[in-house]
């Protein structure tokens, strides 16, 4: 890692244009979403200065309070496990929730969206691993889910998210993000109403780059730009 923002987001910014040259991809076809969960305003403010207007938080306060200090330009993913009471803080102000493993969730936010006025554009997490430690619904539920939460008026859906196992070696998740690519290939192809599958969002510091060869179309990296999280504070 380099010694500041600007210098990690620099290469973080390399790497993925080399995996999409690796992988015969169109390096705008790669968003990278700078995850600044427990990092203060004054670092997300560095981040902007290199022209990042896409920051992801795992906590819906957390984004809230963020949010309503920042400029209103940027564009604020939720990535994290939600609640249903907490729906309220995240739509209006998300540009996108990653992570809707649920009916009840889709159900919660579907009612805060439509109390708001707004569509709320979301991804459905999927549990790749099977990891019990986990959210997000079994690759196997994932079509019979699509259609249920499909029937959402306030909900946009956009795609998949999954977070892979944390591993050694990034190549370890290959097979996940090649799987999560052919459900949403697989999805997409039995043209449901009232669902796109353009969004992948898959990959995080230490594998972000495997995920791009397979097909991710947004990725999460935080401690590769911020640096390590202190949760002790
Ligand atoms: C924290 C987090 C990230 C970023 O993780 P790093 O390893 O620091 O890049 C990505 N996705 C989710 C869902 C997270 O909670």
């Amino acid at each position: 890692m380099g010694t500041s923002i600007a210098e990690n987001l620099k290469e973080v910014d390399k790497r993925i244009t080399e995996a999409c040259i690796r992988s015969g991809r169109r390096r705008e076809d790669v968003k990278l979403i700078a995850v600044s969960k427990t990092k203060p305003v004054s670092m997300i403010e560095e981040a902007m200065a290199e022209g990042i207007l896409d920051f992801g938080e795992n906590k819906p306060q957390e984004l809230r309070d963020k949010f309503d200090v920042l400029p209103k330009d940027l564009h604020w993913h939720m990535i994290g496990n939600l609640q249903r009471n907490k729906v309220k803080y995240v739509v209006g102000r998300a540009q996108l929730i990653h992570s809707v493993g649920s009916v009840e969730l889709a159900q919660a936010i579907d009612k805060e969206a439509q109390k708001k006025g707004v569509k709320m554009p979301c991804l459905i997490e999927v549990n790749m691993a099977g990891e019990a430690s986990k959210g997000g619904i079994a690759p196997d539920e994932a079509e019979a889910f699509v259609r249920r939460v499909s029937q959402f008026e306030n909900l946009q859906i956009k795609g998949f998210m999954t977070i892979a196992p944390f591993v050694e070696e990034a190549e370890s998740n290959r097979v996940y993000f090649r799987a999560l690519r052919n459900l949403a290939v697989d999805i997409a192809s039995k043209n449901i109403d009232n669902i796109e599958v353009n969004e992948l969002s898959m990959g995080m510091t230490g594998d972000f780059e495997v995920a791009v060869e397979e097909g991710a179309t947004m990725v999460r990296v935080g401690t590769g730009i911020f640096g390590e999280r202190n949760y002790s504070l």
